[in-house]
């Protein structure tokens, strides 16, 4: 253990140790890696690889900061102001309530801040590690010194290592040295003292693999890695709030500034009515306390975070709370075709070299007579195997759907292969892998360099069957290259003919293609095949793919989802285009969107086309196109810009390194989660847990649910508050005393803020809301009306309760202050019930369809009418029991409120259908 200790401390002189000494010193064999016992030991000593993240608050800061609001301090002011005026049961009821609603306050802000950390857990990256001999795959945050670590493009590095391996390994290190370019990577021990950005033997935390693949052993974890130390300097920021926070903390300090304001106003008019000073400088403070809307910004968290948590249940996985609200404005979704829109269960249906076209056999049997007759569509076979990074397990190559590990298209080409007789872990026996040069999706290609081992492969009894047609049977080495046709012929010099390479030519050229664009015209993906012989194994960086002998073409289907048909129609009911962008084909592309509804004309616009367009000449022609083939990471970005141009917010699909700056510039980024590299998780805003289509349409649909419901508690929240305002000022103002007392106004402000607001961002999403066209991006939350309603119902819910109590009063019944008290609190339940939608009647929506609002609102109605009828609270409310008939009067009186709402969808919506 101690050596492991000593290790870590003289950490800075990794890079300059041969990979030998660091292993020994870090006590871990590369190709077992550590033991599971040895990983939970260090972990115990090192502690978990994390950051401290200070963006979630603990349970006791969150109660701090309860306390130690504006509003707490007001009314512990107040209580206080009672207390040395020797007003006790004042005193102690205000304290009460304070305390009540602090705790209301931090179970609400508790319960944002779990449904947060609860999200964050989920979007941690994983890594895969070596223990115990097998590759596993682990939380980031398990990892130990002296972890072996496989990495791959598209990964981010999750702990500081040293390399033991690479290969074509390229790391973009920005994020800690600043340089944008990435660095090319190596094994071998480096002398002298390097700066971070020159350690080419190393790899950092935070950093990510923009290419190729290696395998480090962890040296420093968490606060130990250079990111921790910056981290350390830096510490870490809070969470941003979002627009639509930002927005109502506006509002929220506006109201506050109102009712400061309005409060001084009363207590002056009570001062000139000559009542009391201490009375009136009660009531003006709980005035001023039950006017803000301080449950506004929990309210809203937890809003946006039960909302990701229910777009977690449809599988979208909200990394940033700001996609909840922006989901809702999203018009356009541009995505993927392959895995997204179609289901990524690749088929081969045709096999074509010059002079054969024929599809794979059906099952393992059919193979024998074909390969003989065929010897061009073996080494077609053979070179797509060979070239693929996919894996059918021997004991699955006999089964009529075998499982193969790996990308969908390399699989199917390695099953077609297998049907042949072309067993792909035979092949590498004779023909091992030596070179390689991956697949990226600018050049949309990939080549493998293969040793052919002539010993094995000669003609002796036990050679293979399809060492005979093996080209260039004298070369020690073989490239194959696969890739879209089009991209393989730019470097093919060469055509393979009847068992012999013939020189391309521009009208063999042409027909290549013409016969890609026939089998692509069918919705079909195409692949060519091409191999180079080699007289030596090519240094590291020397061009491989040229002059390449150009064999044939494989076509594969990949059928569209089912789900997708309706997940694309209801976009266009709700007003939202979707907009195909994809790498393949244009005529594959095109197949697919019509089949979809995607496209509905031929327009198609090409990577190439729209790289030489100008960004106002794409944006003329954004709104007519929507496929885009052949396109690369780069174009996204373009296409997005295009389309912001025009004012659409777009949430934008992707999965490579590369499609992190498009994530990045759409409204909304749309990480795949299956497929994605953590490069593209970490650069999103949501992830698609099923890589799915109809999961961005779900979102969509929660996202406008949300912001309504959001809508509905602000609008009900204002509107009691303003109503509590509105009845203080014009009681005064037609003669009368304070209407209420202080004790009764923050009792109000207790039942009525809380649990109904809550439930009203529980209510489920309306049935139309995928019906109608987005919300314009720059609507105010209070845009569409919702302004004026505000202020008319407010007025109605104040005149009303005052108008009753008025009456009562003027004929000196001593329940007009109670009158008042209870009408207020029950027009507030009556508009907290008409509030559940903005279009749609009660009536239709039914009581079941959101039980929490019944039950706040039955517990509001019972807590009121103990407040009334109990002799405790009467004593300390300074109520008076309401004979019955006032009772329903005064249930009478607010219901106004309800069928005057109700009267107000039916007229708008009269007024709505009649255009
Ligand atoms: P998509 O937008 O459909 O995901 P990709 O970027 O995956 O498109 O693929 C673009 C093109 O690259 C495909 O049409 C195909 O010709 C080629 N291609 C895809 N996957 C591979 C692969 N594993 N090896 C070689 N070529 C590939
Ligand atoms: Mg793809």
């Amino acid at each position: 253990m101690s050596s492991a200790s000593s290790a870590a401390a003289g950490s800075h002189d990794w890079y300059k140790l041969d990979v030998d000494r660091v292993l020994e010193q870090l006590r871990v064999d590369p190709n077992q890696g550590l033991s599971d016992l040895e990983a939970a030991r260090r972990l115990h000593r090192y502690g978990p690889n994390l950051l401290p993240d200070r963006s979630s608050r603990r349970p006791v800061e969150l109660l701090a900061a309860q306390l130690r609001s504006t509003l707490v301090l007001v009314l512990a002011g107040a209580s206080a102001v009672s207390l040395a005026l020797g007003d006790l049961v004042d005193a102690a009821a205000i304290a009460v309530i304070l305390l009540l609603n602090a705790s209301l306050g931090f179970w609400q802000e508790y319960r944002a801040e779990r449904a947060m950390s609860a999200l964050r857990q989920l979007s941690a990256p994983v890594v895969r590690v070596r223990r115990e001999g097998r590759v596993l795959e682990l939380p980031a945050g398990q990892l130990v010194p002296g972890d072996v670590v496989l990495l791959e493009a598209g990964n981010i590095v999750p702990a500081d290592g040293r390399l033991l391996e690479c290969s074509n390994l390229r790391v973009q290190e920005a994020a800690l040295t600043g340089e944008s370019e990435p660095v090319e990577k190596q094994v071998a021990a480096l002398t002298g003292d390097l700066p971070l950005g020159d350690r080419r033997n190393m790899v950092y935390a935070g950093t990510f693999v923009a290419y190729g693949r290696g395998t480090a052993v962890v040296t420093e974890t968490g606060m130990n890695t250079e990111l921790g130390t910056v981290a350390a300097l830096l510490g870490s920021v809070r969470a941003q709030p979002t627009p639509l926070q930002v927005r109502l903390n506006h509002l929220g300090r506006l109201l506050a500034g109102v009712a400061v304001v309005l409060a001084l106003v009363i207590f002056a008019l009570g001062l000139l009515r000559g009542e009391d000073w201490r009375l009136v400088f009660l009531t003006a403070v709980s005035l001023a306390v039950a006017a803000v809307p301080e449950g506004l910004p929990a309210v809203v968290t937890i809003a946006l975070a039960l909302g990701a948590q229910r777009m977690l249940r449809r599988r979208a996985l909200i990394r940033v709370l700001t996609a909840v609200e922006t989901l809702g404005a999203v018009t356009t979704i541009c995505t993927d075709k392959t895995g997204t829109l179609t289901e990524n269960k690749m088929r081969v249906t045709v096999l074509e070299v010059p002079g054969a076209r024929t599809p794979p056999p059906a099952s393992p049997s059919g193979a024998a007579r074909s390969q003989a007759d065929r010897p061009g569509i073996g080494l077609l076979l053979l070179g797509g195997a060979l070239c693929s990074d996919a894996w059918l397990p021997p004991e699955e190559a006999a089964e009529a759907d075998p499982r193969v590990v790996g990308d969908p298209t390399e699989a199917a080409i390695v099953v077609a292969a297998a049907r042949w007789g072309l067993l792909k872990f035979e092949l590498e026996r004779y023909l091992p892998r030596v070179a390689e040069v991956p697949f990226d999706s600018e050049r949309k290609r990939m080549t493998t360099v293969h040793q052919v081992r002539h010993d094995l492969v000669a003609d002796k009894p036990q050679a293979p069957w399809w060492g005979k047609h093996l080209p260039s049977p004298h070369s020690p080495y073989l490239a194959f290259t696969k890739g879209a046709v089009d991209s393989v012929l730019q470097v093919s010099s060469y055509l393979w003919v009847d068992g012999r390479s013939v020189p391309m030519d521009d009208a063999r050229r042409r027909e290549l293609l013409e016969a890609q664009d026939a089998i692509a015209r069918g919705g079909e993906r195409v692949l060519g095949i091409a191999y180079r012989p080699l007289e030596s194994l090519p240094p590291m960086d020397a061009p491989i793919e040229q002059a390449l002998t150009f064999v044939g073409m494989i076509g594969m289907m990949d059928p569209p989802r089912p789900e997708a048909y309706a997940a694309v129609a209801r976009c266009r009911r709700a007003g939202i285009r979707p907009i195909m962008i994809t790498g393949d084909h244009p005529l594959t592309a095109l197949r697919v969107a019509q089949a979809l509804d995607i496209a509905t004309d031929a327009h198609v616009l090409t990577g190439k086309e729209l790289e030489v367009m100008g960004i106002d000449h794409l944006a003329s022609v954004v709104e007519q196109v929507s496929v885009y083939a052949r396109v690369s990471p780069l174009h996204k970005l373009k296409i997005i810009q295009a389309l912001q141009r025009r004012g659409h917010v777009v949430a934008m699909t992707g999965d490579g390194v590369n499609d992190a700056p498009a994530l990045k510039a759409a409204d909304v980024g749309v990480a795949m989660g299956l497929k994605g590299t953590d490069v593209a998780k970490e650069a999103a805003e949501i992830v698609l847990l099923d890589d799915n289509f109809s999961t961005i349409v779900a979102a969509v649909e929660e996202g406008r649910a949300i912001y309504d419901n959001i809508r509905k508690f602000v609008r009900y929240l204002l509107a009691s508050n303003v109503a509590e305002l509105f009845v203080m000022l014009l009681g005064p103002l037609i003669g009368m005393p304070l209407p209420l007392l202080s004790l009764q106004i923050l009792w109000i402000n207790l039942v009525t803020d809380g649990l109904p607001a809550l439930a009203l961002g529980l209510e489920p999403a309306e049935p139309d809301v995928m019906e109608r066209p987005p919300r314009s991006p720059d609507e105010h939350i209070l845009g569409g009306g919702l302004a004026p309603r505000i202020v008319w119902t407010s007025l109605l819910m104040g005149v009303i309760s005052l108008a009753l109590g008025a009456i009562y009063w003027w004929h000196g019944a001593p329940q007009w202050q109670s009158m008042v008290f209870m009408t207020l609190t029950l027009s507030q339940m009556a508009h907290v019930l008409a509030a559940r939608s903005e279009r749609k009647l009660l009536l239709t929506l039914g009581p079941r369809s959101n039980p929490y609002l019944l039950g706040a609102v039955v517990l509001t109605v019972l807590l009121q009418v103990m407040a009334v009828y109990a002799s405790p609270l009467q004593a300390v409310l300074g109520t008076v029991g309401l004979p019955a008939m006032d009772l329903l009067l005064s249930l009478a009186a607010s219901s106004i409120i309800l069928v005057a709402l109700e009267l107000e969808k039916v007229i708008r919506h009269a007024g709505t259908s009649r255009r």
